[in-house]
């Protein structure tokens, strides 16, 4: 690359692993010597049930999935499953509610979405800036609801659990979109845990669900059949076509993220990665900022803004116009908040996050007043 380089700092669709996409290059026209491209295998042909069946046996691995648990590639992205999981799952108790936890956008929308069927209690008032986790015990969950629901990390305020929210044995359904894989999680703790592909291990268009066995079977009469997570269970996936391509994809990251050490190397990295630049924010005087709680902060999605008080537009501008042209991309900040955004997903070394901080001191201190 003429000695530029290039490093995709994009919230998703994210960058993937060097490794993966030159496996993929390597086999567009030819997979594994059946003659023709992954795209153009049939989704119930044997060599696509491979593809499929390592894809989950390696995520099991991975994760440690207890056997009682399914999981399902469905379509749909991370927003088919805010409908999905009420059609789903709001029967399992007659009052047909359910208790939200929303620290940002995502989680906002899920339970606007869950709304059409059925009662939704948002466990604390709406709040006014989503920056911090109000403490749990001011939470007002209920213990007849069928399921409480939270994102573990919300990509555009950066806002992350870092605990599991405690719920009494109310099933826990979770949004992991942009932070699956990145830290250990005991998935026993879970009812439901859902994620989009195109962030932390793969290419748009697969929805990963993993869903515990009792909970499959109470999906409401009016509930699309792709939806439906017993008969998307009962057919592994494959009731209809499925995103085979984005499914073989996924293999290849859950493939990579093994050879590199597994979820423990991810989580290693993540905090080195987030550390760096938070590390520089909070050492710049006032220069760059960060809205989150430091109980909260991300270590998957970084929202900085230029300048206190009140953030400087323009130099933030500025700021994104000269990443860019050094060749650090897709640092704006989501259109909702503005600002800067680094996202830190698992295909960034720790190097590129590196390169990152060096580029925001030299621009700190060309710009400092
Ligand atoms: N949940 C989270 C945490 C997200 O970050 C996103 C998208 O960025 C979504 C859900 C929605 O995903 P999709 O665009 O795949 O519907």
């Amino acid at each position: 690359q003429n000695g530029r380089r290039i490093i995709n700092f994009s919230a998703g669709p994210a960058k993937l692993p060097e490794a993966v996409l030159e496996h993929a290059q390597k086999e567009l026209l030819n997979h594994q010597d059946t003659g023709v491209s992954v795209m153009e295998l049939s989704h119930r042909s044997a060599d696509f049930s491979r593809i499929i069946n390592r894809s989950e046996k390696c995520l099991r691995d991975l994760l440690n999935i207890p056997d009682n648990y399914k999981v399902l590639f469905l379509q749909g992205g991370g927003t088919g499953q805010f409908s999905a999981v009420p059609l789903n799952l709001m029967g399992l108790k007659p009052g047909k509610t359910a208790d939200y936890i929303c620290c940002g956008s995502w989680s906002a929308k899920a339970a606007q979405e869950a709304e059409k069927f059925g009662k939704v209690n948002l466990v604390f008032p709406k709040m006014k800036k989503y920056t911090s986790i109000p403490d749990p015990s001011t939470w007002n969950l209920n213990p007849e609801a069928s399921y409480v629901y939270y994102c573990a990390n919300e990509t555009i305020h950066g806002v992350e659990f870092q605990y599991v929210p405690e719920t009494n044995g109310v099933p826990l359904v979770c949004d992991m979109s942009s932070n699956i894989l990145s830290r250990h999680v005991d998935v026993s703790k879970y009812g439901v845990i859902f994620a989009g592909a195109q962030k932390n291990i793969g290419c748009a268009g697969v929805t990963l669900v993993i869903i515990r066995e009792d909970l499959i079977g109470f999906a409401s009469e009016v509930c699309p059949v792709i939806f439906d997570y017993k008969i998307q269970s009962g057919n592994n996936s494959l009731y209809n076509t499925p995103p085979t391509y984005s499914i073989y994809i996924m293999g290849l990251v859950f493939d990579w993220i093994q050879e590199q050490g597994g979820v423990d190397r991810m989580d290693k990295n993540a905090v080195t990665k987030s550390s760096l630049v938070y590390d520089l924010v909070r050492n710049s005087q006032g220069f760059y900022n960060c809205p989150v709680d430091e109980s909260c902060r991300s270590r998957m999605n970084v929202p900085i803004r230029i300048g206190s008080p009140e953030p400087d537009e323009a130099l933030e501008k500025q700021f994104l116009e000269e990443a860019t042209k050094a060749g650090y991309l897709q640092l704006k900040g989501h259109r909702s908040v503005g600002g800067i955004r680094a996202s830190l997903y698992n295909a960034v070394r720790v190097d590129e996050a590196q390169h990152l901080v060096e580029f925001m001191t030299q621009f700190m201190e060309r710009n400092r007043k």
